[in-house]
């Protein structure tokens, strides 16, 4: 296969070859080509919880659902993506994970789109706030034989956690879990300064949805942020969808680490659903606005999680000036991997896996015109000529 399309990051016309399913050739072009339309790594969501009317934590989720998600997916650039199983009974997570693993079982398509399980809890806090959504019924201490369980259920397949080091068996638990290939982040916490510190020492290197899931008012010098904000060793995962956080506290964040930050959609089942009201499991009773806002319908302030996709977290970077393109789609698409894998597993290289996609740029809005997962044309957008 042979795609010719500008370089997201020079806008220089390149002429790329695909072969079983890798790049084995990028060269200059020598062709007048449109100049609105480039090629890129395909985007991956490291903490993705639904689409679309389809909600990984639901209980009923099936294969085919597991497989009709892949696909909207791939329709919105996404190449690999880590389903997110939140808090919620032991048995329930338990038949989420073994369900999602089957899925993997039984489609290579879907095998080779999801690149781990992403576990949001219940090692979470307690504590208004921090706890955000998540059922207080079901958080606790970290349990490593519980955990070991739902791994061996998952077939090696957990490969994030989000975990709060306020508990005292965390420290333990975060160094089994580093020790074993799973990366421990830091989320949904009320721990203090000493306490992130000590989990950053035991191999914690991420920060989920930072600035995310807190209490409203903090200690202005010492507390959870500005610790984790603080620490180099630390990735920040950021919801970028113009909702959850200021542009600019975006901003500051983006700046502290600009070359450790990524994006997460942290996207909902709402994600492009009709604008109105739904009630579900997250949540309750919320309601999505026109502008894209998904809401606790008793309490309009408080947010209900996101309905964006990630693409729609880029777009927002680039309309609003926050960083230039090839940023904001790195932030999206390379360094999720390097922080999962150690190294970019996904860059547009030669000898890397042909995981891409061509999107065209319309009035600082990007639009993804086809996905490639593997080398093999996974999303096309209907010729309209
Ligand atoms: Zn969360």
């Amino acid at each position: 296969m042979v795609l010719e399309a500008l370089d997201y990051r020079t806008d220089q016309p390149i002429r790329l070859e695909i072969a079983e399913g890798s790049i084995i050739q990028i060269s200059e072009c020598p062709k007048l080509l449109p100049t609105n339309s480039y090629i890129a790594p395909g985007l991956v969501d490291l903490q993705i919880n639904g689409f679309k009317g389809i909600d990984f934590n639901t209980k009923g989720l099936s294969v085919s659902d597991v497989e009709a998600l892949t696909h909207i997916l791939f329709e919105k650039g996404i190449t690999s993506y880590f389903p997110t199983i939140i808090t919620n009974s032991d048995t329930a997570t338990e038949s989420l994970i073994k369900l999602i693993a089957s899925a993997c079982e039984s489609n290579t398509e879907i095998n080779t789109a999801i690149g781990g399980i992403h576990l949001e809890g219940p090692f979470l806090s307690p504590e208004d706030g921090p706890r955000g959504a998540h059922p207080r019924e079901f958080i606790k201490a970290p349990d490593w034989d519980l955990f070991s369980k739902w791994q061996r259920v998952a077939g090696g397949r957990l490969r994030i956690i989000t975990l709060s080091p306020e508990w005292p068996e965390s420290i333990d638990f975060i160094k089994r879990c580093t020790d074993s290939g799973v990366i421990v982040s830091i989320g949904h916490t009320a721990a203090n300064p000493e306490q992130i510190n000590q989990a950053i020492a035991a191999g914690a290197s991420m920060s989920t949805h930072l600035g995310n899931a807190s209490h409203a008012m903090l200690p202005r010098h010492s507390n959870y942020v500005w610790e984790q904000l603080a620490s180099d060793n630390l990735w920040s995962t950021l919801i970028a969808d113009g909702f959850h956080l200021p542009d600019a506290l975006l901003k500051i964040f983006l700046r502290t680490k600009p070359n450790k930050s990524l994006l997460v959609s942290d996207a909902t089942s709402y994600a492009e659903l009709p604008t109105g009201s739904y009630s579900g499991h997250i949540g309750g009773n919320v309601e999505l606005d026109a502008t894209g806002r998904l809401f606790m319908k008793e309490r309009p302030s408080m947010l209900a999680g996101s309905a964006q996709s990630l693409l729609w977290c880029v777009n927002q970077l680039i309309r609003k000036n926050i960083l230039p393109l090839p940023e904001a789609w790195n932030m999206a698409s390379i360094k999720p991997t390097e922080a999962i894998f150690g190294k970019v597993t996904n860059d547009l290289k030669v000898g890397q896996p042909a995981d891409l996609v061509v999107f065209e740029r319309e009035n600082d809005n990007l639009k993804i015109i086809k996905t490639i997962k593997n080398g093999k044309i996974v999303f096309s957008i209907p010729d309209e000529k």
